[in-house]
């Protein structure tokens, strides 16, 4: 904020009252001077009458010897007559004082007598006036000795006066000094001065209270103009802030998105590279998985095209015992025996070579660079043998093997597909072998695929057409040898070939699914076969009918009613029939087989635990499904006699399932010896060929079964 106004006041009113004094002693000054020469000219005026008039006295005093003493000359006669002359004549005037020196300087005459006889002749005002120039000066005294006496206070014009008879050529006689006494004079001039500063400083004044307010006005304007300036310039930096902040925070915002993005990046990167890693890496193992490995197989055939000399192996893995293990163990012990696998792999082999999961418990290995087929037995048998070291899980130690076709590339193949399809056959070869060993790829095992697949073919026709037959094995007690159940076991009746047993076909049956259809047949005709017999004759209303159950059919949904519906259709009773499951069913505790096991025995449906013994599931498990009966696999009858410890087993299962309120077949009982045992055993109920062999209708089974003798 300007402080115009008050600069402007104080300087004005100091220049007031400068101007005003300033002005006022400048009158003074000229008032005083005029004063002094209208004194003196006065004073001129006066001494020249005075000389003229009073010659008489005054000659013989300017002739007085110098060498008189003071008190000579104010003796002397013409001295008082001079004084009372002088007093006369100045009588009415201002004149205070006279006082008359010779040339010499010598005080001649003074009204005051006191001071005749002095010495003037240095002083400046005599020398001056003795020079022909009279000169006065105005000052003011305290005390003045007047002709009146004493006087105070008074403004005094003292004049040194040249005496000149006759005119200002004439010689000088001597000197005057008049005093006049201009105090009321002086006086007037100070008032007339007071008028002139105070008017002065009135007009000032006037000037000033017009300019005060044409300054206060502009102060205003430039206060307001000021005020508006601060005003835009708080709101510029108001909006400069309000720019930087925005600016601050969008630098923020872009900073954070920048990261955003860098973040997204990363894992955008990170997700491709998991998403390449996914499309060629097996989840589990890690290894290489099948699309790498074709990949990798197809580079090696063709450099075994240009180069003739360039040999490689393809190995086709296959683990026999997974099934087992996911079976009855878990997936998740099935898991850990696979990565164990291909780390134990991953060490045996060379960095050339690729090892790759396939799928499922199938391994491929292509052996790269070899000399000859030594090389790929010799890692066949590596593998064989790291493979036949346990495994240890949870404690328990699991012991596998694994079934191995080996492809070598001399056979000229074009197509990755080929050399790995030969490996597979070569495999499966091991594997019907009894599994655990190897096979190299040749002719004869393409042939055998060959008809594999012409099996298969063949199979689905047989569904079709209807060439499956039920067989009928009776199973009986072995305290009376009296007739307890028939069981239901398919034949495939071949246009061309005959007879088909089980064995040649199941398998292929399972793993194409085509076993659900075939089991449908059977136990629809089975069902039919106990129904009709059961309305002719009563004492086989007691019989159970019992039917081989894929575990596939376990896990499906609408498994139960379709039993209801086959149950209905035939009229049997639901307590007539068995079904007989394996292990492996219960083991895939998934909440559909729960659900159909528990509906299966709401029911009254009897579950019979087939080939027990050869699974890993353990007494004390079975017991959370209602499990009716165990049937002693045939393989641990078939040892009775033969090994203690089949018999130990036999025996204990025996006791064991008793005391679990279970019944308990023998399968497969060929000899007295066994039976005889089984009896010792207290085993209930057998069934096998000494008794009867699975035959063509219900009602030759009942006759040979009637036969029985125990
Ligand atoms: P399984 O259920 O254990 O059936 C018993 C098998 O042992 C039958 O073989 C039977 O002929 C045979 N057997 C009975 N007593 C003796 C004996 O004293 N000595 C010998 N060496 N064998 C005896 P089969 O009929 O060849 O059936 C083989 C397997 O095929 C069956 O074993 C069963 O697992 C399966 N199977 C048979 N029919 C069906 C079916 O309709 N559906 C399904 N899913 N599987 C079936
Ligand atoms: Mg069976
Ligand atoms: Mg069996």
């Amino acid at each position: 904020m300007i402080k115009l106004l008050r600069y402007f006041s104080i300087t004005s009113l100091i220049a007031i009252v400068s101007v005003a004094a300033m002005l006022g002693l400048f009158y003074r000054q000229v008032a005083v001077d005029d004063l002094v020469k209208l004194g003196e000219s006065k004073n001129v005026a006066l001494t020249r009458a005075f000389a003229n008039s009073l010659w008489s006295e005054v000659a013989p005093l300017l002739d007085s010897d110098s060498s008189l003493s003071a008190d000579e000359l104010r003796a002397r006669p013409e001295t008082t007559e001079l004084l009372q002359a002088v007093t006369e004549q100045m009588d009415g005037l201002s004149v205070i004082k006279v006082k008359i020196y010779n040339l010499d300087g010598l005080t001649v005459f003074s009204t005051e007598a006191s001071q005749i006889g002095d010495d003037k002749s240095a002083n400046e005002g005599f020398l001056s006036a003795v020079s022909g120039q009279a000169v006065s000066e105005l000052t003011h005294r305290d005390t003045f000795s007047a002709f009146e006496g004493m006087i105070e206070d008074r403004d005094v014009i003292s004049s040194y006066v040249p005496i000149q008879l006759g005119g200002n050529t004439n010689p000088i006689m001597g000197v005057f000094e008049v005093y006049d006494d201009v105090t009321p004079l002086l006086e007037s001039i100070k008032v007339t001065q007071r008028s002139v500063t105070s008017g002065v400083a009135l007009i000032l004044a006037l000037l000033y209270t017009v300019l005060f307010f044409i300054v206060k006005r502009a102060e205003g304007i430039i206060n307001d103009y000021q005020l508006e300036l601060k005003l835009r310039e708080r709101e510029l930096r108001k909006g400069q802030n309000a720019l930087e902040l925005r600016v601050a925070e969008r630098t923020t915002d872009l900073r954070e998105a920048n990261d955003h993005l860098q973040l997204e990046i990363i894992q955008r990167q990170q997700v491709e590279d998991q998403l390449v890693h996914n499309a060629n890496y097996d989840s589990l193992t890690n290894l290489p998985n099948r699309t790498m490995f074709i990949e990798r197989l197809g580079r090696a055939l063709e450099r075994a095209k240009r180069r003739s000399s360039y040999m490689f192996a393809v190995l086709f893995l296959d683990l026999d015992g997974l099934k087992m293990i996911n079976d009855s163990l878990g997936h998740s012990s099935g898991d850990q025996l696979l990565t164990e696998f291909a780390r134990r792999l991953e060490n045996i082999l060379r960095p050339p070579d690729t090892i790759a999961r396939f799928g499922g418990d199938e391994f491929t290995i292509l052996l790269e660079d070899i000399e000859d087929i030594s090389d790929t037995l010799r890692v066949a048998d590596r593998v064989q043998e790291i493979l036949a070291l346990p495994f240890t899980q949870n404690g328990k130690e699991l012991f596998s093997s694994v079934s191995i076709g080996i492809a070598m590339s001399v056979a000229g193949y074009d197509q990755p597909d080929d050399i790995l399809r030969d490996a597979d056959i070569a495999m499966y070869r091991a594997k019907s072998k009894g599994g655990g060993r190897h096979e190299v790829f040749n002719q004869s095992m393409h042939t055998k695929a060959v008809k594999r697949l012409q099996l298969e073919t063949e199979l689905h026709r047989a569904i079709e057409q209807e060439q499956f037959r039920v067989y009928y094995q009776p199973i009986v007690s072995l305290e009376d040898g009296k007739i307890t159940a028939f069981e239901a076991l398919v034949r495939w009746e071949h246009p061309e070939r005959g007879l088909i047993l089980p064995i040649e076909f199941i398998p292929i049956a399972e793993e194409t699914g085509m076993i659900i259809d075939i089991d449908w047949i059977v136990m629809r005709e089975a069902c039919s076969q106990m129904s009709a017999l059961q309305k002719q004759s009563p004492a086989s209303r007691s019989w159970l009918m019992t039917v081989n159950i894929s575990v596939k059919h376990l896990s499906r949904k609408g498994f139960v009613e379709q039993i209801d519906q086959i149950i209905a259709e035939t009229g049997l009773d639901p307590s007539s029939l068995g079904l007989e499951i394996t292990e492996s069913a219960l083991i895939d505790d998934d909440e559909t087989t729960i659900s159909n096991l528990s509906k299966l025995n709401a029911r009254g449906f009897q579950l019979h635990l087939d080939d027990f013994g050869t699974g890993y599931s353990s007494l004390g498990y079975l017991h959370r499904f209602s499990i009716d009966t165990l049937k002693i696999d045939r393989s641990f009858v078939g040892r009775i006699g033969v090994d203690g410890e089949s018999s130990d087993i036999v025996h204990t299962v025996v006791k064991l399932a008793h005391n679990m309120g279970m019944r308990v077949i023998a399968e497969g009982i060929e000899t007295e010896e066994q039976l005889a045992k089984l009896r010792e055993f207290d085993c209930k109920y057998g069934q096998g060929f000494l008794f009867s062999k699975p035959v063509a209708s219900l009602k030759m089974a009942v006759l040979a079964a009637e036969e029985v003798k125990v």
